[in-house]
Formats: structure tokens, C-alpha cells, sequence
């Protein structure tokens, strides 16, 4: 495994391809919107730099890192010569399956096809391609170079040779992996979006302030983010749209709270916006 192509630079893309570049792959990040590669390029660019001057990589990893990384907008370009393609476009299942019917068609035989999924199907996903054995969610977390995890699942034709191959690509990356059997949301998002709407549930209740409800997890429950805040940080759009699949698949329990939906129709999408639970 050499090279790795990144579709979608958004929040996570942009994440994916700085780790993974900065860990000795070739990278090609893919967007077909050429301010989102901007963006993404000076976001590598001073989060490399905000590194190497705090002491956590060399100086000369900055230059390394940003000469294994192409950006691009053509797709065929991007993923030619890829031994792995990692998807982090929209949490849209139609978007995700017509880019994957894609990829199936211009990468070569051997690449794995991963999708940086919060929560959808990768049986779903893999089963529209001819490679469904090739086909796995690597789900990174946000910011990409902070976090440690990558929570790895299989669909139901996911061969266990693609799941030890992308244990390798993790340890490259210098992260651990969890194996997780396909269920939606997996482990993480199950688990963190039902604490988050409950967060946001108590503050349309009137029950705290943002400030205290985050202050309550972190002193008192040790969580190292409040849920609200995490929730800023991730994009309350994306949030809700995790949501609203949960909702969809799980039940009850999941449905979106209220709060969000119209922070959302507000345009308040967290830290991206400058505005969501908190001002930015
Ligand atoms: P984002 O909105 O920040 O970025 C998405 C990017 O995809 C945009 O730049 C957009 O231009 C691009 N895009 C759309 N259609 C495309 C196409 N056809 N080809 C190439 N690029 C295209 O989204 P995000 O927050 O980075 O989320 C991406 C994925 O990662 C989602 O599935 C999300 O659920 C998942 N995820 C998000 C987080 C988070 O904290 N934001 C954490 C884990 C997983």
C-alpha cells in the first residue's frame, strides 16, 4: 500500500490526507470544488506548521508532507494509480453509491474502497460494486491528526484479508483500530449521538446553559469535550444528518431533537459557520 486516494476535502478529507501523507503515502485529495482544495491546502499547510512549531513533527516533515500530496478535481486522475480510495464526501447514501460505482469502474482491480462513513451501510455501499469483498468503512475521527482511533467495519462481504490490510494502513497512520461487525452507527456514533441529542434535548429544555452542560460532562464525567461542543466541531448539519439515519434505522430513541433541525435551518452549523451552540 502506497498510494491513497482522498474523495471529498471537507472536514474530514483534508484530515485523511495530512495524516496520511505525513506517514509516508502518496496522496492524491480529490474535490470537485476547487475553494474546498484551497481551503483544504492552507488547512494542511498551518496545521503543519502549528505542529512543527510546537515540536511534535520535524520541520523537514512539513515539506515531505506536502510534497506526497496532489490536489486535484479530476476523479480518473486522483484515482488511477491507488491502492486504496478513502471516501469522505457528504453523509448521503445516494452520493455515496454513485461515487462508488465510479471508483469501481476507473480504479485497478486490487484497491480498496473504504468510506469514512459516521454511520451508513458499507454492505449497502460494497454491494453496488463488483468488489464488495473490497469494500470497508474507515471511520477517522475529527481532527483527523489529533485523534487516535479508526473504528474499522466490516460488511457482510468484507473479506478478512481487506480488514488486515487496512489494520496495516492504520498502523502506518500511527493509530489503533477497533474491529466493529456493520450496525448502524456503529460503536461510536451509536453511543455519541444519542449523548449529544441528549445534551441538546436539556438545553431546549431549559434545563441548563451550554456552558454547564458541557462543564458537567467534562468535570464531572471526565469527558474530554463537551457534547455540545463536540457537535459544533463536527458540523450540526452532519450531526443532523447522522441523526435523522439513526432515526431511520434504529427508531424512536434517535429522533433528531428539535433544537438542531432549526439551528441547521438557521444556517448555524457550529465552528464551519462561526455560529451553532457557541459563538467562533
Ligand atoms: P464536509 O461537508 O466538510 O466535506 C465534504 C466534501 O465533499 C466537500 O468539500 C464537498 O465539496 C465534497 N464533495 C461533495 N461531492 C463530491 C464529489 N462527488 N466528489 C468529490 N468531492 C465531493 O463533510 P465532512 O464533515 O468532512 O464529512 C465527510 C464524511 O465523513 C461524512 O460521511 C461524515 O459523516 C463523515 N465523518 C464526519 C466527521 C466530522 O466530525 N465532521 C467525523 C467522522 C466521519
Amino acid at each position: 500500500m502506497k498510494n491513497i486516494a482522498v474523495v471529498g476535502s471537507g472536514v474530514m478529507g483534508r484530515g485523511i490526507a495530512y495524516v496520511s501523507a505525513l506517514n509516508d503515502f502518496h496522496v492524491h485529495l480529490n474535490d470537485i470544488n476547487t475553494e474546498a482544495l484551497d481551503k483544504a491546502k492552507s488547512y494542511i499547510e498551518k496545521e503543519l506548521k502549528k505542529s512543527a512549531d510546537r515540536g511534535f513533527i520535524q520541520s523537514e516533515d512539513v515539506n515531505r508532507t506536502l510534497n506526497n500530496i496532489t490536489f486535484s478535481q479530476n476523479l480518473k486522475e486522483s484515482v488511477k494509480d491507488a491502492d486504496l480510495v478513502i471516501e469522505a464526501v457528504l453523509e448521503q447514501m445516494e452520493l455515496k453509491i454513485k461515487i462508488f460505482k465510479e471508483l469501481d469502474e476507473l480504479c485497478p482491480e486490487h484497491t480498496i474502497l473504504a468510506t469514512n462513513t459516521s454511520t451508513m451501510s458499507p454492505t449497502e455501499i460494497g454491494a453496488q460494486t463488483s468488489r464488495p469483498e473490497k469494500v470497508i468503512a474507515m471511520h477517522f475521527f475529527n481532527p483527523v491528526h489529533k485523534m487516535k482511533l479508526i473504528e474499522l467495519i466490516k460488511g457482510l462481504d468484507t473479506s478478512q484479508e481487506t480488514v488486515e490490510k487496512i489494520q496495516e494502513v492504520g498502523a502506518q497512520m500511527k493509530k489503533e483500530t477497533v474491529e466493529v461487525n456493520e450496525f448502524p452507527g456503529f460503536v461510536t456514533s451509536r453511543m455519541n449521538c444519542l449523548i449529544g441529542n441528549e445534551a441538546m434535548n436539556l438545553l431546549m429544555e431549559g434545563v441548563a446553559s451550554a456552558e454547564d452542560i458541557d462543564k458537567a460532562m467534562k468535570l464531572g464525567l471526565n469527558h474530554p469535550m463537551g457534547p455540545l461542543e463536540l457537535a459544533d466541531l463536527v458540523g450540526l448539519d452532519s450531526r443532523l444528518r447522522n441523526m435523522e439515519y439513526l432515526h431511520q434505522t434504529l427508531g424512536e430513541k434517535y429522533r433528531p431533537c428539535p433544537l438542531l433541525s432549526k439551528y441547521v435551518k438557521a444556517g448555524k452549523l457550529g465552528r464551519k459557520t462561526g455560529s451553532g451552540f457557541y459563538q467562533y
